[in-house]
């Protein structure tokens, strides 16, 4: 029985801790066991990552494992494998990396327990019952609600945006009976197969044949080619073969129509992992995938550390999509983490989008990524027509010009559905005095507030700072206060001018922040009925709106030329997806771009020639300029209460780093591109190679010296591998 087991415990410090299992505990300790043990003056829940014979600490000064909360080993050992690579790969502290590889429920000692949810569904003798009173708006609306969904749980009813008062009038007045499960996901019809394209046809066979083994593959298919139905193909051949597969999807509450296509094919099989569900949902998902039980599961970024029976087949769907990377704490690539994970168990992994990463395309050059092409749209539809406007001297109002807002009108008159484009939630992004020139600014970060006129309020889209809309200016007390520039909600106020009789639907966080309005938002776009979709690039993800013919793109130009050089990645890739709504059923499609610099040469190649030779122009620049992804970098940053001392931990780093050597370099201290957020000074270093092991190398270096360094109070630093942003 071994003596000692090193524990991953939930810390800062990048390294894992060495326990005396002690006599007094039943079972024997196993790796992937979680423990109770005393770290300071707290108790923790770590996980057991090793059980060495022997330790380095004296006997007297180690402490014993308090209690072990796992008959057997919790997490499998390709999990742990994965979690001692992710801490080495992303130098990040492995008891962190560990704590994510648990769902919530199970990094606490002893979970709360939640009661199972309730659901509820009309009552069997509702035709007897007196109908409501008329009156009774809100009870008549969840009735209806409930009624055409089947079972809603209380807590879906209130993420609805029902009050529990509402819901208990309609239990009290008998219109609802309890059940204790939602309706059985098998009473909906498989939806039927369809007869797949040349191009799908062989994109299934080549994924199929791969089963069974680690391969890559890049399905670079046009919005609307119907790559969603290879990936149903691919799965069927992979439950044949008696495995599981992970879907990686961008985010589940934007894109529902997703989840349902799969759950239609497999009713039985499906298992989602999202923010969407509740603890307990989570945890008994996450087992029925470890257990086998579940054969498929669909999940968000933290769903690719999830262990699994038997993986057989990896699926990330719109690879290019910055939410699988994570943005704080340990940061890491879901969708490089998924290589990783097909490599460990030798099956196929599929990268699909319309708009893929610099980074795969790169590696299909390399021949290491396997490239599917779907050129075609499927079932018929026909690629949209694009047209660039130029705006220059335009009179705009709230930044539509005349051909967009006539393109617009042909559109509803023709019956059909216009999406306007916008990437700023708000009503105005600046708030300006006429008469003296002053700036609405946020007094914690280097940004102007935004207007939010409904609300009648100004608020930081960087710290969420909020201040009352002032009616004078507080400088020079004029009245005259002006907005400058549009946002979504200056834009739908704009167009209910203009078309007073038609439905606009606006879709950003604002409008979308209660659970379930989302939903709410599609199901009326999928009425059919004339009607104008305002909305940032929520309105991008993967939806298919049959009945969109016109997608207008108000402005596209801040991002295409900005300074960062991965801007003009990042906004083609929106553009693409955003003109990819229109007309992808039976019904063809027109796009409008305004633009101040229709001539500029990336524009006109992403107009005129399509997203591959925009994408393969700029890997030409990326190799000139040696950046990513032909080199690797990453980003050390830090940040204070001042500018100087976060650059002074940071030159402290480089000074202690070797110099003289090519191969690699290291730029900074940095200011952030925003040096100060929510009233902190942001620094960077950045580290670039072209040798991932030399990156790696200087990058332990400078962990291991951050470390040792005494830091001003205050200060915090970390470090970002394979960063997407300064
Ligand atoms: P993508 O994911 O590539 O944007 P989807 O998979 O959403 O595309 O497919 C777009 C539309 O085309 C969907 O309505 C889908 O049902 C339809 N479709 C896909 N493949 C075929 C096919 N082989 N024949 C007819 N319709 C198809
Ligand atoms: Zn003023
Ligand atoms: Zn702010």
């Amino acid at each position: 029985m071994p003596k000692f087991v090193t524990v991953a415990v939930p810390c800062p410090l990048r390294r894992g801790f060495d326990y005396l299992w002690p006599d007094t505990l039943q079972q024997e300790a196993k790796v992937g066991m979680r423990v109770s043990v005393p770290f300071g003056p707290r108790r923790l829940v770590g996980v057991i990552f090793a059980t060495p014979t022997n330790s380095d600490i004296a006997k007297q000064k180690m402490k014993s494992v308090i209690k072990a909360l796992d008959e057997s080993p919790c997490l499998p050992p390709d999990l742990i494998q994965l979690g001692l690579w992710a801490a080495a790969y992303y130098h990040h502290p492995v008891g962190e990396c560990f704590q994510q590889l648990l769902p919530i429920t199970l990094r606490k000692a002893e979970p709360a327990k939640e009661k199972p949810a309730q659901y509820w569904q009309c009552s069997d003798d509702i035709t007897n019952l007196p109908p409501l009173p008329s009156r009774a708006h809100q009870q008549q609306s969840l009735l209806a609600v409930i009624e055409q969904s089947g079972r809603l749980s209380r807590r879906q009813i209130k993420d609805l945006g029902y009050s529990n008062t509402v819901l208990n009038n309609l239990i009290n007045g008998g219109y609802l009976s309890k059940a204790e499960a939602p309706l059985a996901a098998a009473t909906s019809t498989p939806s039927t197969k369809l007869s797949l394209n040349t191009e799908q046809d062989h994109a299934v066979k080549a994924i199929s044949k791969a089963l069974g083994g680690f391969d890559r593959f890049l399905l670079d298919g046009v919005t609307g080619s119907g790559k969603t139905e290879v990936y149903l193909r691919a799965i069927e051949d992979c439950l044949g073969r008696g495995e599981q597969t992970l879907v990686l999807i961008p985010e589940i509450g934007l894109t529902p129509q997703t989840l349902q296509r799969f759950e239609q094919r497999f009713p039985t099989n499906v298992s989602t992992l999202h923010s969407g569900l509740s603890d307990s949902e989570r945890v008994q998902n996450w087992k029925k995938i470890q257990s086998g039980e579940h054969k498929i599961l669909l999940g968000t970024r933290s769903a690719v550390l999830t262990p699994f029976h038997k993986l057989g087949l990896i699926i990330v769907d719109e690879e290019h999509d910055a939410s699988y990377k994570q943005q704080d704490g340990w940061r890491y690539s879901a969708r490089d983490i998924a290589v990783k994970r097909g490599s460990d168990h030798c099956c196929p992994v599929v990268l699909g989008s319309a708009t893929p990463s610099l980074d795969s395309l790169h590696n299909v050059a390399l021949g290491r990524y396997q490239l599917l092409e779907l050129r075609e749209r499927a079932g018929g539809a026909n690629a949209p027509k694009v047209h660039l406007l130029d705006i220059r001297n335009e009179t705009l109002d709230a930044g539509l010009g005349k051909s967009l807002l006539d393109a617009t009108a042909q559109t509803l008159n023709e019956g059909n559905q216009a999406l306007i484009f916008l990437n700023r939630r708000g009503f105005s992004p600046q708030l300006q005095c006429h008469s003296c020139g002053w700036l609405a600014n946020c007094q914690a970060c280097d940004a102007t507030l935004t207007v939010h006129f409904g609300r009648r309020e100004l608020r930081c889209h960087h710290c969420g700072a909020t201040e009352t809309l002032p009616t004078i200016c507080p400088q020079c007390h004029n009245h005259e206060l002006i907005f400058q520039g549009p946002g979504t909600e200056r834009l739908e106020l704009s167009l209910k001018q203009h078309f007073p009789d038609v439905p606009i639907i606006r879709i950003d966080r604002d409008t979308t922040s209660a659970k379930g309005s989302m939903q709410l938002l599609i199901d009326d776009i999928h009425t059919g009925k004339p009607c104008i979709l305002v909305g940032t690039q929520m309105l991008a993800k993967g939806h298919h709106f049959p009945d969109v013919t016109l997608v207008g793109i108000i402005d596209i130009d801040g991002g295409l030329f900005s300074a960062d050089f991965r801007g003009p990645e990042r906004s083609g890739q929106l553009l693409i997806q955003v003109a990819g709504r229109a007309g992808r059923a039976n019904k063809p499609g027109k796009v409008y771009i305004q633009s101040h610099c229709p001539d500029h040469p990336a524009l006109q190649a992403l107009v005129n020639q399509g997203y591959q030779p925009f994408a393969q122009q700029l890997l030409a620049e990326r190799k000139l300029f040696s950046l990513p992804p032909v080199s690797f970098s990453a980003v050390i940053r830090a940040d204070a209460v001042s500018l100087e001392s976060a650059e002074a931990f940071l030159s402290q780093i480089i000074n202690a780093l070797p110099t003289g050597d090519t191969a690699w370099s290291i730029v900074g201290p940095l200011p952030a591109p925003m040096a100060r957020k929510a009233g902190r000074f942001r620094a960077a270093l950045i580290l670039q190679s072209e040798r991932r092991s030399l990156l790696h190398q200087h990058l332990h270096a400078a962990c291991e010296i951050g470390d040792q360094l005494r830091k001003p109070q205050n200060l915090r630093w970390s470090v970002d591998v394979d960063p997407i942003d300064l």
